[in-house]
């Protein structure tokens, strides 16, 4: 292929590109912004592949190897396991991304001199340490959002200090580096700051406590594409840098949007340490709260049926028991009794940005009922029946009325303020903050206990 090729085919997939981004902003042009990013991909790969003039056997090899493992990975992955797999694959992104450094900078062909010579240098030495935080920080962060990893903050003592030495260091090194580099050395250097940056990774992750892991999704998510923007200064790839600022920017952009979402300062989640308090009046015993009241699935459906106005409020628990299909089927038939039904959906429901409304797209929700909190939380004083799918984080009333908790400060949806809410869940367990709920515990809340979708599926035979 010719460079004039090239260089059209990359200017059309970074269009697809910018394109499937604007499409992924709404739910119904969504599968559209899916659709142009699979055809720039395509088309990236292909101009990339016939630039290549070195072994085919081992691109292909690897090619072949790769897909198939995504292939496999896609097709057995969980709805529920998502965020864990978005997490590995941010890691392998950051780990290309060291390793396509470490290859530049060892490649005997490239000779660079001058000025030139030290920009590559810093655009290698940028790349393998964005690289390297990612990696291990993604990979923490795979641990904490699968459970094999516990969700507490680990907060070593001058944490801050700690991390001021580390980035010091990092930019004495900078310096050995590139001036090592221009007398044919640099290896040492460039060896110990990816050390740092693994530990780096590591600590900036494990300090960043449990119910703030959503930023930390999106902000590694941001990582992995400026990691990528970095190599592609390096491989003077304009495709990459273009690529990596979309997902580096658009990253940046979510991370600001759920740092917003749960009133955290961006900064102040980086630095660590939310979700650090143990023994607060929210973290206390069930027996400290009062009773819970307890309902069968026939009263519930009785509550639905009188009702004029009911919102609908996915938790995670939603998306383990896979009840989305019921939900919807609920939604009809109420919907055919004229009685008004809508969604709330909180920005950080479930375990990923956006969780939610892929579970209800997926089932055919109708998109015009379902609401931002934003757009609906203010409505609750009308509603005569909530129903709680496997929420809780999000619908704890605690993160207003107790400044120890660990969500303290995070906007919930706040569905007490209606006639009646109906929670449902299998037990009292605590979401993913850990922190009791006192929502059970309200006089105007009814629980549900049991898997979900067999609750609703109860219900929507009791709906008559
Ligand atoms: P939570 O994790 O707070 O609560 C989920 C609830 O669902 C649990 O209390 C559980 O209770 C219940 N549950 C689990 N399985 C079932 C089932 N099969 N049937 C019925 N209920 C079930 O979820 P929320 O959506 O309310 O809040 C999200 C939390 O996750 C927030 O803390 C958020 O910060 C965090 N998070 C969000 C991310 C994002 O990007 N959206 C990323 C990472 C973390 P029980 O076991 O008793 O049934």
């Amino acid at each position: 292929m010719s460079q004039g090729i090239i260089t059209a085919s990359y200017i059309g997939a970074t269009v697809l590109f910018i394109l499937a981004l604007s499409g992924l902003s709404n739910q119904e042009s969504a599968r559209r912004g899916n659709l142009y990013g699979m055809v720039g991909m395509a088309i990236a790969l292909l101009a990339t592949i016939s630039g290549v003039t070195g072994n085919w056997a081992i691109l292909l090899a690897g090619l072949v190897v790769g897909a198939g493992i995504g292939l496999l990975l896609a097709k057995r992955v969980q709805m529920t396991e998502m965020p864990e797999l978005v997490a590995i694959l941010h890691s392998l992104v950051g780990f290309a991304a060291v390793l396509v450094g470490y290859a530049n900078f060892m490649d005997p062909n490239i000779h660079f001199t001058g000025i030139d010579l030290t920009i590559h240098d810093i655009e290698t030495y940028l790349g393998i340490l964005i690289g390297g935080i990612t990696f291990s920080g993604s990979i923490i962060a795979f641990g904490k959002l699968s459970g094999k990893i516990g969700g507490n903050p680990m907060l070593l003592p001058g944490r801050h200090w700690l991390n001021l030495i580390l980035l010091i260091v990092t930019i004495v090194l900078c310096k050995m580096f590139v001036d090592q580099s221009a007398e044919g050395g640099g290896m040492m250097p460039l060896l110990i700051m990816t050390g740092i940056a693994f530990l780096f990774g590591i600590h900036m992750v494990m300090a960043i406590g449990g119910a703030d892991m959503p930023v930390v999704v999106s902000m590694l998510n941001s990582y992995s594409g400026w990691a990528a923007s970095a190599t592609g200064f390096m491989l003077n790839n304009d495709l990459l840098i273009v690529t990596g600022a979309l997902v580096g920017s658009s990253g940046a952009i979510l991370s600001y949007i759920m740092c917003r979402a749960m009133n955290r300062k961006f900064i102040a989640v980086i630095a660590g340490g939310f979700g650090t308090t143990s023994g607060s009046s929210s973290s206390a015993s069930v027996e400290d709260q009062g009773e819970v009241v307890a309902m069968e699935a026939p009263e519930v459906a009785q509550l639905l049926n009188e009702a004029k106005e009911v919102m609908i409020i996915p938790g995670y628990g939603m998306a383990v028991a896979q009840a989305q299909h019921t939900v919807n089927e609920i939604t009809k038939v109420l919907k055919k009794k004229k009685i008004n039904v809508r969604f709330g959906i909180h920005p950080v429901a479930g375990r990923m940005p956006g969780h939610m409304n892929v579970l209800l797209a997926e089932a055919k929700v109708p998109y015009d009922i379902v609401y931002e909190m934003d757009e609906i939380n203010d409505d609750f004083p009308n509603i005569d029946v909530s129903v709680v799918i496997g929420a809780n984080d999000i619908v704890n009333p605690s993160a207003q009325t107790d400044p120890d908790s660990p969500i303290a400060g995070m906007p919930v949806m706040e569905c007490w303020l209606g006639k009646t809410t109906v929670v449902l869940k299998r037990g009292m367990a605590t979401g993913y903050a850990g922190v009791q709920n006192p929502l059970f515990f309200k006089e105007n809340t009814r629980m549900l206990f049991g898997d979900a979708k067999k609750s609703l599926d109860a219900v929507l035979k009791d709906l008559g």
